[in-house]
């Protein structure tokens, strides 16, 4: 199966997903959209009110704030692959509950699979815990972390930055990264194909080349 037919298959499967109690609420399920060959995957908390109308993540005020983050950062939402740890929307958005992200791991885990990014980007406290633990995101934001042969660069959630406007050139300047940050996973992952086997350790921004890959190689 190709990407595009393994992320239409997880689609159809959110669509009638049954496997905790966030199917009542559905009406739409919001599976994620995007480039089924993205370099970068974002994963934000879970669908809101308008999400859960349309089917589509992030089209509420807070995708508003990430298209314009995108472009400033020079990408647009056809390059790059854009879902949420959860499928369905919580009741009043409240947090995905463990039990919940654990039904819906398997179908975001097919999906990474299905992309294989370089580098996934999580949005906010959530989806950082999935692959960070203890991390507090107002010390480790825009920092990059590899885990399971990717780059991992923990953010904060676009409608944290709406809500608190001193976060937002913050977020701005974390996006401005992202460039670099691509170009730096792909070479990394072309040099280390061993990379898959890698548990979660930081990147270190000040050594020099040859130091990070032997670095990171250990892991
Ligand atoms: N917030 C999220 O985390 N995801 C969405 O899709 C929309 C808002």
């Amino acid at each position: 199966m190709n990407s595009e037919d393994i992320l239409t298959e997880v689609a159809a499967q959110t669509a009638v997903c049954t496997h905790c109690k966030l199917h009542y609420g559905r009406k739409k399920a919001v599976p994620g959209a995007g480039n089924p060959h993205a370099s970068i995957m974002f994963i934000g908390e879970g669908p809101g009110f308008h999400e859960n109308q349309q089917g589509l993540p992030f089209v509420g005020a807070a995708g508003n704030f990430l298209d314009t983050l995108l472009e400033e950062a020079d990408l647009d939402r056809d390059s790059v692959f854009i879902t949420n740890v959860v499928k369905c929307r919580p009741p009043s958005n409240r947090d995905p509950l463990q039990e919940e992200l654990d039904a819906c791991k398997p179908y975001l885990e097919r999906q990474i699979a299905a992309i294989n990014p370089d580098v996934i980007v999580t949005l906010g406290r959530i989806s950082m815990s999935y692959y960070i633990n203890n991390g507090k995101i107002s010390a480790i934001h825009g920092r990059r972390y590899w885990f399971n042969g990717r780059m991992i660069v923990p953010m904060y959630h676009p409608a944290a930055a709406l809500h608190q406007p001193s976060l937002r050139e913050v977020v701005k300047q974390d996006f401005a990264k992202l460039p670099e940050y691509v170009a730096m996973a792909q070479e990394t992952r072309k040099n280390n194909p061993n990379l898959v086997a890698m548990s979660q350790v930081e990147d270190d921004d000040d050594a020099p080349d040859d130091k990070r890959t032997e670095q990171l190689s250990l892991f």
